[in-house]
């Protein structure tokens, strides 16, 4: 049993510059379905699953696949192709700034199968979509129905993400829609956070899935040490069964209060 542990700073020199498509290369990241443009900067991206639209206003890079290097069917070149990709910005997702920190293992890739715990109004979400693709499925928890509009809406035009306006402490309320998951993403940010994960990993993860958590230590205990903070939640989490595989802190792209771990159950 091993955890990942990461901590996170505010920041926002984080750029996403305009793209010349021309210039940029894009390469698969070492996790399965996130990818890396390399241009004047480095950016993490996600294919994006609806192309030509962006969710939250990020930038979107079109990279066009020569002809020559399609191939060519008798005797006449293939047409080019384009494929759209989202830049993932780290300073609005814990799990693009875990990626950057050096994250070993996420549980998330294509055609996983995602409990999201805490989803907002779907912004990280919608790059989770991207990375399972049309073969994984996101089942997106949030209870907060002004936040719910925006995730319906993102969820209408990805129909691999399956919004649930409900509180994430009653699973029971959602288990009819909810299959069998391969990893549970926790960002619900509330002082029972290890127990509401223990909760949905008993009800639905598979045996050697997979559990990210982000523990954000002042909102657990703002006047408690974090560290002490993190310890504890530690022990609550292997008390539901659920032991730490990795650690990580945020830095740079959060500041001193957020720490989020990787860990998953035996
Ligand atoms: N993961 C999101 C992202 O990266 O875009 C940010 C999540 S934000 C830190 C925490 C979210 O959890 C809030 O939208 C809040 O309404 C939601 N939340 C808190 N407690 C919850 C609960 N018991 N059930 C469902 N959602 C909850």
């Amino acid at each position: 049993m091993k955890t990942i542990i990461v901590s996170r700073s505010n920041g926002s020199s984080y750029s996403c510059s305009e793209t010349n498509t021309q210039t940029l290369l894009k390469e698969p990241h070492r996790h399965p379905g996130v990818f890396v443009a390399r241009g004047k900067e480095d950016m993490l991206v996600t294919k994006n699953l609806t192309p030509g639209e962006s969710v939250y206003g990020e930038k979107r890079i079109s990279v066009e696949s020569s002809a020559a290097n399609t191939g060519a069917v008798n005797g006449e070149a293939a047409p080019a192709t384009k494929t759209e990709y989202r830049v993932w910005n780290p300073f609005r997702s814990k799990l693009a700034a875990g990626i950057l920190g050096g994250l070993d293992e996420i549980f998330v890739r294509p055609g996983a199968k995602v409990l999201y715990l805490g989803a907002a109004s779907g912004t990280s979400v919608s790059h989770v979509a991207d990375v399972v693709g049309p073969t994984g499925t996101v089942f997106a928890v949030e209870f907060s129905h002004r936040s719910g509009r925006d995730l319906i809406n993102m969820a209408t035009h990805r129909t691999n993400v399956i919004p649930i306006i409900e509180d994430a402490r009653h699973p029971l309320r959602y288990r009819m829609l909810v299959s069998m998951v391969d990893v549970i993403f926790a960002d619900v940010a509330q002082p029972d956070q290890a127990r509401i994960v223990g909760i949905n990993a008993h009800l639905f993860l598979k045996v050697g899935g997979g559990v990210v958590v982000s523990i954000k230590a002042n909102c657990i205990d703002s006047t408690a040490a974090p560290e002490a903070v993190f310890a504890r939640e530690v022990t609550k989490l292997r008390e539901e069964r659920i032991k730490p595989l990795e650690q990580l802190t945020l830095e740079p792209f959060e500041r001193g209060k957020p720490y989020q771990w990787l860990v998953w159950p035996t």
